[in-house]
């Protein structure tokens, strides 16, 4: 394939956006090469500037999970546009998302809406010091939770990837207050409880790690985390910005039965549109501006446009009985088709799946930790990665990221995905 309209285009674009990008990932860092401009897309396709087209395991890293440019989607932005796009000033459709989004999770009682999954994540953590009167927070290694200075110590993703886990800017009296722990290592969480006593405020996880790869938690893992939260009295933070809406309508609280105090929520909810949004109890959310002490704010929260995109989204998830069971069928698929070429060509590998998330690790043992997502083979994956892309085949541009099945993909679509992982792995050898 040829990338010469994307090439010139990035070129032009690192004269005058820091190394061409709005957002680390896009950059091809981690695989090499210039990263491919974006054109259009439409389902389960994106083509690029030069008019290739490519099958999408990215969709926008998670929100297109009906696949692009939906209709209900769009024609509910387009409508709602068509009336103003910015008041500053409270929307019916506000309290029309809340409604639904609070019926379809388990365990919330209120709302409210941002304008980024970071954004979702910063307050929430705010609101738990607030609620609880305590600083520290425990997060896991390889968790990525956006880019604010409390989530910078060894996040995954694109922080792991350019190997900056504690970026510069990010105040040593910041850092102090993030305790890090192991992920699906419940010892260590204890043990940070217990050398912390009165202290901490949450503990704050995604409940699928879907940023150093897939990895699902253990059998146990989750539950064992709400217990000691309520021994330690600490509040427990799901941040669903990856898995909300996605692994079933109340997300991973409603795959796994488990209640977290505080949810998270960003991607999905947005429909495309810049939205994030954080949820719990009454207890917790009244402590929240202008109820009570705890600030938070926005100029362009609950933004009509973003509302209608992300209102849109939701009741088509929620109408569609089936959907959920449709993107883990055709995950399994993809997962089923995947091992049985891998195998055939006696490759080292591990793929972990949790519903419609799925990533394929090149390393022999299981993949349940950042320690052991570090352990893969990246020039492989490196090598990997490019190969599918000329194969029409487009997949995060690094190994700490996840897959994302839309339902817009079709069984044609996975067997040419198959038949390009048989194609490329073949090759490496
Ligand atoms: C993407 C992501 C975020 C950050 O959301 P942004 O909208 O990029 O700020 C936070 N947490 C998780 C789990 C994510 O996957």
């Amino acid at each position: 394939m040829l990338y010469k309209r994307s090439s010139a285009l990035f070129n032009e674009a690192e004269q005058v956006i820091p190394g061409g990008v709005n957002s680390p990932v896009r950059a091809f860092k981690a695989v090499g090469g210039t990263p491919i401009f974006a054109k259009s897309a439409s389902g389960a396709y994106v083509y690029d500037e030069d008019d290739n087209r490519f099958i999408d395991y990215i969709n926008s890293w998670g929100p297109m999970i009906l696949g692009h440019a939906h209709k209900p989607v769009v024609d509910a932005v387009i409508e709602k546009s068509k009336l103003g796009t910015s008041f500053g000033m409270p929307t019916a459709i506000e309290t029309e998302i809340a409604e639904l989004a609070v019926s379809m999770v388990p365990n919330i009682d209120k709302i409210r809406f941002v304008n980024s999954g970071t954004e979702a994540c910063m307050s929430a953590v705010r609101l738990a010091r607030g609620f609880t009167n305590n600083d520290k927070i425990i997060k896991f290694a390889g968790c990525y939770h956006g880019h604010s200075d409390s989530f910078l110590i060894q996040a995954g993703s694109g922080a792991v990837t350019f190997g900056s886990p504690n970026s510069p800017g990010v105040t040593q009296g910041t850092a102090k207050d993030t305790l890090l722990a192991r992920y699906n290592d419940l010892e260590h969480v204890e043990a940070l409880l217990e050398a912390n006593k009165n202290e901490v405020a949450c503990i704050i996880l995604e409940p699928v790690a879907g940023n150093m790869g897939c990895i699902p938690p253990k059998e146990g893992f989750l539950q064992g985390l709400r217990n000691l939260c309520d021994k330690h009295k600490v509040l427990l933070i799901f941040d669903e910005v990856m898995t909300g809406f996605r692994l079933a309508k109340g997300g991973a609280q409603e795959l796994f039965g488990i209640n977290a105090d505080i949810v998270c929520f960003g991607k999905v909810i947005g429909g495309g549109l810049p939205v994030g949004a954080f949820a719990a109890r009454n207890e917790i959310m009244n402590y929240l501006a202008p109820l009570g002490p705890v600030y938070q704010a926005g100029t362009l929260s609950g933004n009509p446009l973003a509302m209608a995109a992300g209102l849109a989204m939701l009741k088509e998830l929620n109408e569609d009985q089936d959907v959920f069971n449709r993107l883990n069928a055709k995950t399994e698929y993809l997962h089923k088709g995947c091992a049985e070429v891998l195998d055939r060509l006696n490759v080292d590998y591990t793929i972990n799946r949790v519903g419609s998330m799925i990533s394929i690790h090149f390393y022999k043992d299981s993949v349940v930790d950042f320690e052991t997502a570090a352990l893969g083979n990246n020039d492989k994956f490196k090598a990997f990665f490019h190969g599918m892309l000329d194969n029409g085949i487009y997949i995060a541009p690094s190994a700490f990221e996840t897959w994302f099945v839309s339902d817009a993909l079709s069984y044609e679509d996975l067997d040419e995905t198959i038949k390009a992982v048989e194609k490329v792995v073949s090759q490496l050898k």
